[in-house]
């Protein structure tokens, strides 16, 4: 075709959201992704039956390990982080443990912030441990106690760019440096910021993670996760990554970065990890989320706006010690988000009350609007007090190491008229002064 326009331009992020992996389903029209309710697939004949077991063609056989309306969605979540390509599953935990089961091995380690999701520290401290992986945690405010911590069994790096629960941003250069330099993967856990506000492949990261189940679904309603690789990690720099780079016993041989290169770890994760543990992403909640992420960048635009509101509002409040949102000119961490978090840091953020612990409680209690629940990235307000609930199962001092000390409370900022918001915490702030001075 003879060409005068002008060379394509890369479609933006809010094209991405809605067009990447949603096309119009080829054998109806169907402009929406179709809920693919179905178990299997019918091979052609015998010999298409073998070349997919094989792997040798791309295709369907069997929804634990690949269907069509999940397959959308990876796509479009990779497309939004700019990966390579991505595994989908069940849950974020499953996804976590997806990762991991590509990259350890009995007795290797890795590397954790301490600024993390409560149920991946347990997960990470002791289910962890009973597969022999072993996780090493560090202060992640000084990029060089990731390097202190590396040994030769350490496999990984694991943080949360926006940790949750408290606010806290990670300097991601230093540390993908660091990564690098030890010729291992960098994995980032992107939920709490989604792609929209963050995109960690750009600051040097190998690996994203998701929990679907908080703003990329965005509605509450459906629970997911989704591994995302780059696709430019060299897997044969080391001998650390056996189960990519040497034959596959329990693939008759094959060795999945010589043969699936820049997809080679998502491939694993596929045709191994999904297949032989099962954590699989449910075809229903795969469309509920795809259906969520066409209207991520409107929602984290006004999730970015209510919770500066909200946050400014508790900073002036008498019944309030401190808030840890970065979005504050009080916030150590204004700078790391500006760099890494340009259109604003994310929702969810912590405060803490000058009653303490009981004010603590007694504040969750009293909110109307606002829900007192365990999740965040949901429309809805919500709200809940990590000591005494998400974070109960961790020690006195890991809480107080993950920000989530008896005095703190955790909100994640919903999308309902701001003033309406706003009244609800003022309402629930006068219960808690007035229980703190009983
Ligand atoms: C919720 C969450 C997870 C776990 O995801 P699930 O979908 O609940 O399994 C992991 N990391 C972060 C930051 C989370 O908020």
């Amino acid at each position: 075709m003879a060409d005068d326009r002008k060379p394509a331009k890369p479609p933006g992020f809010e094209t991405l959201a809605i067009h990447a992996g949603s096309a119009p389903d080829p054998s109806t029209g169907a402009r929406n992704v179709p809920i693919y309710q179905s178990n299997s697939y019918v091979f052609d004949d015998v010999d298409h039956a073998a070349s997919l077991f094989n792997l040798q063609t791309f295709g369907y056989i069997y929804t634990r390990i690949g269907n069509p309306t999940v397959s959308a969605l990876e796509e479009k979540v990779a497309a939004l982080e700019n990966g390579r390509a991505g595994v989908a599953t069940s849950t974020g935990h499953a996804a976590q443990m997806l990762a991991m089961y590509i990259l350890m091995e009995p007795g290797a380690n890795f590397i954790s912030s301490t600024n993390l999701y409560g149920g991946s520290v347990t997960q990470f401290t002791h289910t962890f441990a009973k597969f022999g992986w072993n996780c090493k945690f560090v202060d992640p405010g000084e990029p060089e106690n990731f390097r202190d911590a590396i040994d030769e069994n350490t496999k990984a790096i694991f943080l949360e760019l926006l940790a949750n629960p408290g606010g806290v941003i990670v300097d991601l250069e230093p540390v993908a440096d660091i990564a690098r330099e030890a010729g291992i993967p960098l994995i980032v856990d992107n939920t709490t910021a989604s792609p929209y506000l963050a995109q960690p492949f750009d600051w040097g990261a190998d690996i994203i993670i998701h929990s679907m189940t908080k703003f990329l679904g965005g509605h509450g309603n459906a629970m997911g996760g989704i591994v995302v690789e780059s696709g430019r990690f060299d897997w044969a720099q080391n001998d650390k990554f056996p189960s990519l780079t040497q034959p596959d016993p329990a693939y008759h041989g094959l060795t999945f970065y010589e043969t699936f290169g820049d997809f080679g770890f998502s491939t694993k994760g596929r045709a191994v990890a999904l297949r032989d543990l099962g954590p699989t992403l449910a075809p229903m909640n795969a469309y509920l989320i795809l259906t969520g992420i066409e209207t991520l960048p409107l929602r984290m635009e006004r999730h970015v706006q209510n919770a500066q509101a909200v946050a400014e509002y508790l900073e002036a409040h008498p019944a309030v010690a401190w808030v840890s949102y970065a979005g504050l000119k009080s916030s150590p961490y204004r700078e790391l988000a500006k760099k890494y978090l340009p259109k604003g840091p994310g929702s969810l953020f912590t405060f803490g009350l000058k009653g303490g612990y009981e004010a603590g409680t007694s504040l969750v209690e009293s909110v109307e609007l606002i829900s007192h629940l365990a999740n965040l990235g949901d429309t809805k307000t919500l709200i809940i007090h990590p000591a005494s609930t998400t974070h109960r199962q961790l020690t006195e001092e890991q809480r107080i190491a993950a920000g989530a000390g008896p005095d703190v409370v955790r909100i994640s900022v919903g999308l309902e008229t701001i003033d309406d918001i706003i009244a609800d915490l003022d309402q629930a702030l006068d219960h808690a002064m007035a229980k703190a001075a009983e």
